[in-house]
């Protein structure tokens, strides 16, 4: 992986891979919006102004440096629209390529190192592909037709997708007073040049937002993080970052994890975003397994012996999440077909990418060998497995065998 995709804020990671497999979502993701693509453009030829080496030689220029920081391939149309307000977007396409539109006060207002922010942070977007979920959509038009509970995960994503585009924006930037002053002028409208003045205030309003959501407890506010707290999330992981772009220093796994823990520390006290989503996503994944554990012990002779038995509890025990299985475990002792039927039905309701199927074969097979030997009907057990969760039966080929 390239170094700089390893800056990418692994929670939002997360939640973007378990949005793209969600059932409720899938009719909504990429192939479906294609052609609304040429619309799209249509609309930005007809009410905004190409970029062109012509018009703005020293901006086009910039921009293809900004393109570059990010990869020597990428290619996209800078696209400058009549406002006073300071705002960018950015729109991918489905068929590579992207648009980025930019207000004509932030191209005046904004000198050259915060427009690299601006920038790179629309291209962290299209870097990590967020155009896949179709978020601004669901929330806004599409509202009334999904549940409320895809609305949670999808506002708690867009949020974290603006805490991964800043560090790429930052990247490209390669200045954190510039950094802040870009998102300071974003938020308040303001051309203001003051720059250790705009930090301080950015620090104060952030204590204060901690403060007041210390005393409140609000569902989150909006698409995006309130900017004094994009701020902090990425002065956190500033110095790391800059010296991994300039220096190539290599920051350990261990200290991205520490920091992004911080940012999500950061996002639960102060937009009171909590990462029970992904706990509970854990625990549901953990008792998943479980149960295809337990559905392919018995699939000898629907009973679970001693050493199936040991090996699931051992995988209770040695795993992160946690899951509340024992009266699952009972009922499948005491009548195994019964526990059988159910799994079939469950698991058909379920989603799961093929990595996460893989990885619960690979456990049954590893506690088939320790146990009674992968046996013809263990082998159709998990073949059903695959089937259950909607997928090829010949995925089980592809997991190793000791
Ligand atoms: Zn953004």
């Amino acid at each position: 992986m390239s170094s700089i995709h390893r800056f990418r804020f692994d929670f939002e990671e997360n939640l973007f891979l378990h949005l793209l497999q969600h059932r409720e979502l899938q009719p909504y993701t990429e192939t479906s919006l294609q052609s609304s693509d040429e619309l799209h453009r249509r609309h930005l030829l007809g009410t905004a102004v190409q970029l062109t080496e012509d018009i703005l030689p020293d901006l086009y220029r910039h921009y293809q440096s900004c393109l570059h920081q990010i990869s020597p391939d990428l290619s996209g149309d800078l696209y400058i629209r009549q406002s006073s307000e300071y705002n960018a977007y950015v729109s991918a396409k489905s068929n590579d390529g992207f648009d980025i539109l930019m207000t004509s006060a932030m191209v005046q207002d904004f000198d050259a190192k915060e427009l690299a922010f601006v920038i790179g942070h629309e291209l962290g977007h299209v870097l990590f592909e967020h155009h896949r979920i179709p978020s601004a959509y669901l929330l806004y038009q599409g509202a009334d037709q999904i549940s409320q509970a895809l609305a949670e995960k999808l506002l708690q994503w867009s949020m974290t997708a603006e805490i991964s585009a800043d560090r790429i924006g930052y990247w490209v930037c390669g200045d954190f007073t510039k950094a802040a002053t870009a998102l300071f002028k974003t938020a308040s409208g303001l051309s203001i040049d003051k720059e250790q003045a705009v930090i301080r205030a950015l620090r104060n309003q952030y204590k204060k937002i901690e403060e007041v959501a210390k005393r409140q407890q609000h569902k989150i506010l909006g698409t995006h993080p309130a900017i004094p707290i994009r701020f902090k999330s990425l002065e956190i992981i500033s110095l790391d970052l800059l010296s991994s772009k300039n220096k190539g220093d290599y920051v350990s796994d261990k200290i991205l994890k520490h920091l992004n823990d911080s940012v999500k520390n950061i996002l639960a006290e102060s937009e009171k975003m909590s990462d029970k989503g992904l706990e509970h996503e854990q625990s549901y994944r953990l008792t998943l397994l479980i149960f295809c554990l337990l559905y392919v012990a018995t699939a000898d002779n629907n009973k679970l012996n001693e050493c199936d038995n040991r090996f699931v509890n051992k995988v209770l025990v040695s795993s992160a999440g946690w899951a509340e299985v024992g009266d699952a475990i009972e009922q499948c002792q005491q009548n195994a077909s019964d526990f059988r039927q159910q799994c079939q039905q469950n698991f058909s309701k379920c989603s799961l990418t093929e990595q996460q199927v893989k990885g619960f074969l690979t456990q049954c097979v590893v506690m088939s060998e320790q146990c009674s030997g992968v046996t013809h009907a263990r082998v159709e057990a998990m073949q059903s497995i695959c089937q259950f969760f909607g997928f090829d039966k010949a995925l089980l080929v592809q997991i190793p065998r000791a």
